[in-house]
């Protein structure tokens, strides 16, 4: 897969530069960190003798949309677990059925026994299941936004600019994972001595700090486990999870939202949704103002989720 694009913002958000990684332009599905990740689960499922995919995840998943999308393009049955309450028809949900998946929704505390049940009710009919975490949550999650920060590192390396801050929004975790991971990987190389700067932080969409947090960490852990190697104790000067502009959680947002994703679309042409990338956005632009800080150079990642732009 190409790099995707990385350009500066017409406007300065809080007195900075502001640049943007376009990952919503991942050409798969409307594109998106989930489409992203998903490269890697296809790659794995191709090798395997697979004829269905199970996964989970809200109405509002960019990840369900994503998985069901792939699964449909490649033949195979996908099942998807939602949690019932909050569950709302809207863009995302109206393609997983029309991608044929089959969606089963239960209460949220028995969704995991739910999904060891399909899973289990599958194996008895003699078909071969994969799981996918939601959220592409694991190791090929977390590998899939290393190579995000390696594309990150050869385009400050190119146009011989630094970022001092790489923000986006934070959920399941494993997009902060996989760059911190890049980050601390490449940091090793003494040719990249004067890059691998920026400070990498997490906006929190739905997540408390203290869960939030030790998810993230977890998800770093074991990515440098598999890949034997220890850098255990720079891990937390390297991990910023902030939970300050969550809004009240999960798919909640407030008119400051709204209007910063307007004049995104007016003055950029970009599109950002309010339960992901318009509410991380926007609380870039708070942190910044809360602390002070100007004249920056920082990257904002677009995670995607643009179906959700016309919720
Ligand atoms: C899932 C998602 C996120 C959060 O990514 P995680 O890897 O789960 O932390 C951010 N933005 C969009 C648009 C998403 O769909």
């Amino acid at each position: 897969m190409q790099a995707t694009p990385i350009y500066e913002l017409s406007q300065k958000y809080a007195d900075n530069r502001v640049f943007i990684k376009r990952d919503d332009l991942v050409p798969f599905s409307f594109g998106g960190n989930k489409a992203r990740k998903a490269r890697l689960f296809y790659q794995d499922i191709i090798q395997k003798n697979i004829d269905v995919i199970v996964t989970y995840g809200s109405s509002k998943s960019n990840h369900c949309r994503i998985i069901s999308n792939m699964a449909a393009a490649m033949g195979l049955e996908c099942h998807i677990i939602s949690s019932q309450e909050n569950y709302e028809e809207c863009a995302n949900s109206k393609m997983i059925s029309s991608f044929g998946a089959q969606i089963e929704t239960c209460p949220v505390h028995e969704v995991s026994r739910v999904i060891d049940e399909t899973l289990d009710a599958l194996k008895k009919e003699g078909k071969h299941p994969y799981f996918i975490m939601g959220g592409g949550h694991g190791n090929f999650g977390t590998a899939a936004y290393v190579t995000a920060y390696q594309e990150i590192l050869r385009y400050e390396k190119e146009e011989h600019r630094i970022f001092d801050y790489i923000f986006f929004a934070s959920g399941t975790g494993t997009t902060q994972a996989g760059l911190v991971c890049g980050k601390l990987i490449e940091q090793m190389d003494p040719l990249n001595k004067e890059y691998c700067r920026g400070k990498i932080i997490g906006i929190s969409i739905s997540r408390e700090k203290g869960k939030g947090y030790d998810i993230v960490k977890n998800s770093i852990k074991d990515y440098l486990k598999e890949q034997t190697l220890s850098v255990e104790e720079v891990i937390s000067d390297e991990l910023i999870f902030i939970d300050d502009y969550r809004r009240g959680g999960y798919g909640i947002h407030d008119q400051h939202v709204s209007d910063l994703i307007d004049q995104v679309m007016c003055q950029e042409g970009i599109p950002m949704d309010k339960t992901y990338v318009g509410k991380a956005f926007c609380g870039m632009q708070d942190y910044l103002n809360e602390h002070a800080i100007k004249d920056s150079n920082v990257l904002f990642i677009h995670t995607g989720g643009t179906p959700l732009y016309f919720d």
